[in-house]
């Protein structure tokens, strides 16, 4: 595979139409952003100082990430300002110490949800059943014991039976619980301070093209609490100098941005697409809108095993396998369709999409050598490809 060179190292090129993807290095960063990582590497600056300036809510702090995000504000919600209850955890003796958590919010984002509220030293206490969870199987979860409760914003959620944002805050406010909302990969940075929650947590890396970082917006005490554990179990998960300033920048250029513009492009993309695609034997393409409201589409492409000759999954492994590389959103595949995202697009990338995609589907056509690994063959491969790291 023939390798780009990108800061002295030799990297396989990469097409990404997964949308922002950890695995792929999330986003393409605004100029803003890198132009102001760049610039304070040769600084010495006051690092508390520029955690104090992040966002629009009542106070901002920049973090690792939003994993790391959400282990520092269920930290702050047990141990508050008390700076021995902060260097003791995990141990949560004598505190409140269990996190609400609706059962179908239950997510794995690279790594379960479940494990964040634990590296706190908190306890996770579901609430509901996967697909039903009704406002009183929460207020049967929260007890003397509950310290928060965590909402995720998601399309990774189970989409049915959930209770919604506002009834799940009005339930909390009431028996004054703190509400930590993961809202990792959103547009709207306001809307849940909006409406009530403690908390929100955003990911600097995704739609706002910032560098790696996470941003926890929210209710002053408990964002100062959070900056606290940057002393305690934060430590383990500092963010640099570069990845505050950054994020500062992104979000400064997130307000100035052309949206419009920049949705327009993206649609061009899809019609594109739409046009190409569906035409093909074996293809059916619609547009699909976000699950969660964001102003982003994608194209859903349908693969007919029979017409195509492929499984979706297997036109979604060999686009992967080809020099460039080029990574469809599949983590749906099984349900035999996948989607392309226009968000993280380089000029030209689209037309190289279809011209593989034709390509990989013509030639399966004429060897024949498609239909042959069962999703759960597939499933097996991928797992023990990834057990065999770094080979
Ligand atoms: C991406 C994502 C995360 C993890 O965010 P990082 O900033 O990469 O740690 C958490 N929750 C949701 C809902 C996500 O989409």
């Amino acid at each position: 595979m023939s390798k780009a060179v990108t800061g002295g190292f030799r990297l396989s090129r990469v097409i990404n139409a997964a949308g922002t993807m950890t695995s792929l290095g999330s986003s393409l960063v605004v100029p803003e952003a890198i132009e102001a990582a760049a610039s304070i590497q040769q600084q010495f600056v006051k690092i508390d100082e520029l955690h104090a300036r992040a966002t629009g809510a009542e106070a901002g702090l920049v973090t690792a990430c939003s994993a790391s995000g959400m282990v520092l504000a269920i930290a702050a919600t047990m141990t508050g300002l008390d700076l021995a209850r902060i260097e003791r955890l995990p141990d949560v003796t004598g505190l409140p110490s269990e996190v609400v958590v609706q059962a179908g919010h239950l997510i794995n984002y690279g790594a379960p949800i479940a494990q964040a509220i634990r590296l706190a030293g908190a306890e996770v206490v579901v609430a509901g059943t996967a697909a039903q969870v009704e406002t009183f199987h929460i207020e049967d979860a929260i007890t003397e014991q509950t310290a928060a409760a965590l909402f995720v914003v998601s399309h990774h959620v189970v989409q049915d039976g959930q209770t919604d944002l506002p009834e799940f805050i009005a339930i909390c406010k009431a028996r004054g619980i703190p509400t930590i909302v993961d809202m990792a990969s959103e547009y709207d940075l306001r809307g849940a301070i909006a409406r009530g929650a403690d908390i929100a947590i955003y990911s600097a890396h995704k739609f706002l093209g910032g560098p790696t970082a996470g941003i926890i917006a929210g209710r002053k005490k408990l964002v100062q609490a959070c900056f606290l554990q940057n002393g305690g179990i934060g430590r383990p998960m500092k963010v640099g100098k570069e990845g505050i300033i950054g994020t500062i920048a992104a979000l400064e250029a997130w307000a100035q941005r052309d949206h419009a513009a920049i949705k327009a492009k993206e649609d061009c993309a899809i019609h594109y697409w739409l046009e190409e695609l569906s035409s093909v034997t074996g293809l059916a393409c619609d547009i699909h809108a976000d699950w969660t409201g964001n102003p982003i589409d994608r194209l859903r492409v349908s693969v007919r095993p029979v017409e195509a000759g492929l499984y979706a999954w297997e036109l979604a492994d060999r686009l992967a396998n080809r020099d460039p590389a080029i990574y469809v959103r599949d983590d749906l595949v099984e349900h035999g369709y996948f989607f392309l995202y226009p968000c993280n697009l380089k000029p030209g990338d689209e037309k190289e999409i279809v011209a593989a995609m034709r390509d990989i589907l013509a030639s399966a056509r004429i060897q024949g050598d498609g239909l042959c690994a069962s999703f759960t063959e597939r499933r097996r491969r991928k797992l023990a490809a990834h057990l065999r790291w770094p080979d």
